[in-house]
């Protein structure tokens, strides 16, 4: 692959005083300002975890697991990444303690290290330098951003900051290292402070790392004397001090950052010189429909990831919501996102029609049997009264147990998932022979029907329409999986007799992938996960036709 540049740069960031502060967001917002001048950018994130991935993590204590086409299961940091640079991530990018410690034990299991010592420093470090370099090559980028997770001063996070400083050492021109810091503004002072990320640089100095760029998050933008003050303290030029306020669209931070001048500024420190103007227009158009969009549309989400408050659920399904908003803002509409508690409409069953207040319902995936018969609920109700609705993988999954049931008359229909030892259940949803293996062996990390897989859409339906298909030509689509359990074959014949329409077939498996129904305005569901592929600039054909019809 042919770069703009002859040294593959690196853009190390860290954060300091606090997390979520936004660092994922705000190294984003680089990779976008950097692809907008012509770069070829990509972006790693580093989990120091011991979890070899994150797909066996509970959504409410990690947030929304993020799938890549090759499968990772990963933090949903790197689902900003795919949808402000526009480009896919991979398996490479990905980085936590434990995959890295894997990594070396094996290779010192199958004397790899020619029978020398292996020891935490160098050799930890040296994973981590040799993993960057290789997802830097295998993606051609003139520009590798990495982002550390946690905060400086954590000593989960030490290792990955040795690396840094290694890395540096050896190439000193073509390391940036940039800090995310907090200034807090307390009420009773009424004045920004500087002074936690005046230690935040010490503690970082101590790991042997100057940075060389501060972005400055606080609720208000900083003045010339507080810039001053972190240049002189914190050992930077007064240049590379980055406003970075609090703002309502995370959309905007590239924007912001762009009036501060922080992509020229990134280019003149690792000595790129400019290649093509800025091009961020086809963003601003983007965030002008975010702040102009007035009409609304209003869609409920039946979830069930929010024990600890709203802000759970919000990054619980993070990708489902950026893909609502991406269709929704196309349309100039302003999308209103309601939380809907599935164990709500269990308990209370007459708040049912309050589902009548939506322009549109999505049932998101889920694991697991709480909240179950409660969106089923939700979803009968939607076929009923003819609200568009969106079925996300196991909302897919439990549209077709509700069919069968109230449609088919099959009464125990149910999940393997949920079915438990009962003798009687019906098991429509069922797991393929070599996941029930891996169930059986408790193979559980790693191993659910992950990443892309194609689909071949049906001519005539909803879903092909939606996909753009011409004519009756069949339309192969590629969408990612993250499930463990399928619509079992054995019940296609009496679901689709009933009036089911299987709008979207895995040709090398003969899986159903989506399904929809007539004579409803629009009630679609796949067994995939359409919301992954959503970006601002290209939202999600599935999504775009949900917010269409839902609009009306
Ligand atoms: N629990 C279901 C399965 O494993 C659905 C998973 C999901 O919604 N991501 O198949």
């Amino acid at each position: 692959m042919r770069r703009e540049i002859d040294m593959t740069k690196y853009i190390f960031v860290a954060g300091g005083v606090m997390s979520g502060i936004g660092k994922g967001i705000a190294v984003s917002s680089i990779g976008r300002i950097l692809k907008s001048k012509g770069l070829k950018v990509t972006a790693i994130k580093i989990d120091p975890y011991i979890n070899v991935d994150a797909g066996t993590m509970n959504p409410v204590e990690h947030g929304e697991v993020f799938v890549t086409d090759d499968g990772t299961e990963c933090d949903q940091d790197v689902g900003n990444y795919e949808r402000f640079l526009g480009e896919n991530i991979y398996d490479g990018n990905y980085l936590t303690t434990g995959r890295v410690y894997q990594a070396v034990i094996n290779r010192e299991r199958n004397l790899e290290y020619g029978g020398r010592c292996v020891e935490v420093v160098p050799d930890i470090p040296n994973e981590v330098i040799s993993r960057i370099k290789k997802a830097g090559k295998k993606t051609g980028s003139d520009i590798v951003l990495i982002e550390i997770g946690g905060t400086v001063g954590e000593y989960q996070n030490m290792l990955f900051l040795e690396a840094a400083r290694m890395i540096r050492l050896s190439h000193p021109k073509d390391v940036l290292f940039i800090l995310v810091s907090y200034l807090p503004v307390p009420k009773k002072i009424g004045e920004m402070k500087t002074k936690p990320t005046q230690y935040a640089v010490r503690t970082l100095n101590s790991a042997g790392i100057q940075p060389d760029m501060i972005l400055a998050r606080s609720v208000i933008s900083l003045d010339d004397a507080r810039k001053k003050k972190i240049s002189i303290f914190c050992n930077v030029s007064p240049k590379d001090v980055i406003s970075a306020p609090d703002i309502d669209s995370i959309y905007e931070v590239p924007l912001n950052f762009e009036k501060e001048n922080l992509g020229n500024r990134i280019l003149n420190r690792l000595g790129i010189r400019k290649k093509t103007e800025n091009d961020l227009k086809n963003w601003e158009n983007f965030v002008e429909a975010i702040k102009t969009s007035k009409e609304i549309v209003k869609i409920g989400i039946v979830g069930k990831y929010f024990e600890t408050g709203k802000f759970t659920l919000m990054d619980s399904y993070i990708s489902v919501i950026e893909a609502i908003k991406h269709a929704a803002y196309l349309y100039k509409r302003k999308p209103i996102i309601f939380w809907l508690s599935a164990d709500d409409f269990e308990k209370k069953p007459e708040k049912m029609k309050e589902l009548k207040n939506y322009n549109g319902i999505i049932v998101p995936g889920g694991f697991g049997n709480r909240g179950t018969e409660g969106k089923i609920k939700t979803i009968e109700f939607c076929r009923k009264e003819k609200i568009p609705f969106l079925g996300l993988c196991l909302g897919l999954q439990l549209a077709i147990i509700e069919f069968a049931k109230n449609k088919c008359g099959i009464k125990n229909a149910t999940s393997a998932e949920f079915a438990g030892k009962s003798k009687t259940a019906e098991k429509i949803i069922d797991a393929m022979p070599e996941q029930k293996v891996l169930l059986r062996e408790k193979r559980y990390g790693g191993t659910m029907r992950l990443g892309a897989y194609n689909c071949a859409v049906k001519p005539g339906t909803i879903a092909f329409r939606a996909y753009g298909g011409k004519d009756s030509n069949v339309l192969i689509i590629s969408e990612r999986h993250r499930h463990r359990y399928e619509l079992n074959n054995d019940y296609r014949d009496v679901l689709e007799k009933n009036g089911l329409i299987f709008s979207g077939i895995n040709p090398e498996k003969d899986l159903v992938e989506i399904i929809e129904l007539k004579d409803h305005p629009f009630f679609v569901a796949t067994q995939f996960h359409p919301e992954f592929k959503s970006r601002p600039l290209e939202p999600h054909p599935l999504f775009k036709e949900f917010i269409r019809v839902a609009m009306k």
